[in-house]
């Protein structure tokens, strides 16, 4: 007779958690992401790449600009034609943009229009403000030209290759595109752009106090903000959202949710539900379905955070597991938390530099006399004397902060601050859809 398998150990959920460092935990989502990185890349047109994440850099088969070409309106010309102001050129051609002219005979002007390209021979453009066009006396051919000012050799000439080098990575795998690098593609004649497929990601929102918009709230309930929050934030990340609702303070309706959400996506966000209250159904959840980590952050707000690994039930050639991100249901630790964590998840899913963006040194004009034990990221705004103001409720679960503020201050535990100190300055629009 077999013998039977041990029992399986039981999840230790009363076992204390390790509080982390933020840099620890980030450093073990970004670890424990790479493995399940998205390797699957797609062509996209350049008009349709906002936003995507490039998996191939973009080469330069040219010059940008192709040819020296003017900057200004006026006249081409050799600097030495001109030993001081006040000299006439006959003007022996026209050149307006798209159009190639003739070498220039010395002692001669060229007429040439903003973009133009310079002829070969010139060496210098001369802006019409600065010049007298002189008609032909005949009425016949391009006149003369008096130049009022002494040229620069190379002056208002944009040199060939001066943007773009042929054979420059303009735009480098990993980055995400911006509107100007979509411009910068496109001078460079790039009308396709290879792109990392688009994350698939799934969220739903736990608690059983949580009613949607639009429907007349009970007794005890609150509207679900989290939702659209998080929902947006991953839209503006260029993630595909499945948004899979409000799931129920139960083991086994968040059992089945992340069932059902691993079965089709990378990645599952969750909020609510992580802390260690009776009605927290995450961590079993999860658990029971996967594998998890399950932290404190010595950070504030957000200090509870999940992270782990979901089975599929059908893997299939694909990755047999879903990632699992779970995040405090306060609305501003699920927005900070999303930020810090969910994204560099995110980066490192698609490739892309995980590093959080730099903090911008800057005058603090409030106090924080007592600050937290853990870091903190505090809600604050810039004002016009360039420094900061600090949105006076810190609360987790007042979002008007977060809608108030343009970024977060980065305070180190336990710092104290007094008005006129240095503090370090995340921009919150650095940090959405980063
Ligand atoms: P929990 O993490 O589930 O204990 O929730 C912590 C706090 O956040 C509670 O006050 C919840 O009511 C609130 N909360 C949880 N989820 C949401 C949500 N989706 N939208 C707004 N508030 C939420
Ligand atoms: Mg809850």
């Amino acid at each position: 007779m077999a013998a039977r398998p041990p029992p399986l150990p039981e999840p230790r959920m009363n076992a204390p958690r390790p509080m982390l460092s933020l840099d620890e935990a980030l450093a073990r989502l970004i670890d424990g992401t790479r493995p399940h990185a998205i390797t699957e890349t797609e062509t996209v047109s350049t008009f349709d790449g906002l936003g995507r994440v490039l998996a191939a850099e973009v080469l330069s088969t040219l010059d940008v600009p192709p040819e020296d070409n003017t900057s200004m309106d006026g006249y081409a010309l050799r600097a030495a034609d001109v030993p001081a102001a006040g000299a006439v050129l006959p003007v022996a051609q026209r050149i307006p943009a798209g159009h190639v002219g003739q070498p220039l005979q010395p002692g001669t002007a060229a007429r040439i229009f903003t973009g133009g390209q310079v002829p070969a021979g010139a060496d210098a453009v001369v802006m019409q403000e600065q010049c007298e066009a002189i008609a032909a006396t005949s009425g016949q051919g391009l006149g003369a030209v008096k130049v009022n000012t002494r040229p620069e050799p190379g002056q208002w000439i944009r040199r060939r290759g001066e943007d773009v080098q042929r054979g420059a990575a303009v735009l480098l795998r990993g980055q995400r595109l911006t509107p100007q690098s979509l411009g910068l593609a496109a001078s460079v004649g790039a009308a396709v752009l290879t792109v990392r497929r688009r994350p698939r990601v799934a969220i739903f929102s736990t608690g059983d106090e949580l009613m949607m918009p639009g429907e007349p709230l009970r007794p005890g309930a609150i509207y679900n903000s989290n939702r659209y929050t998080l929902r947006a934030l991953l839209q503006a990340a260029g993630c595909e959202v499945a948004d899979l609702g409000i799931v129920r303070d139960t083991l086994d309706a968040t059992r089945a949710a992340l069932r059902e959400a691993a079965a089709a996506n990378d990645l599952i966000v969750t909020c609510g539900g992580v802390s260690v209250g009776e009605e927290d159904h995450l961590k079993p959840a999860a658990h029971a379905e996967g594998e998890l980590q399950d932290w404190q952050i010595a950070i504030k707000p957000g200090k509870p955070l999940a992270f782990g690994t979901i089975r599929r039930e059908s893997a299939d050639a694909g990755a047999s597991v879903a990632l699992l991100v779970g995040l405090p249901g306060n609305p501003v630790s699920a927005f900070v938390t999303h930020v810090l964590a969910v994204s560099t998840v995110l980066r490192v899913l698609q490739g892309m530099d995980p590093a959080l963006p730099a903090a911008l040194p800057l005058r603090a004009d409030f106090d924080w006399p007592r600050p937290d034990r853990r870091r903190e990221f505090l809600r604050a705004r810039l004002n016009a004397e360039g420094g900061l103001d600090l949105f006076p409720n810190q609360s987790s679960g007042v979002l008007t902060s977060a809608v108030w503020a343009d970024g977060l201050i980065d305070n180190p535990p336990g710092q104290a601050i007094a008005r006129g100190d240095g503090v370090r300055f995340l921009p919150l629009a650095a940090l959405v859809a980063r």
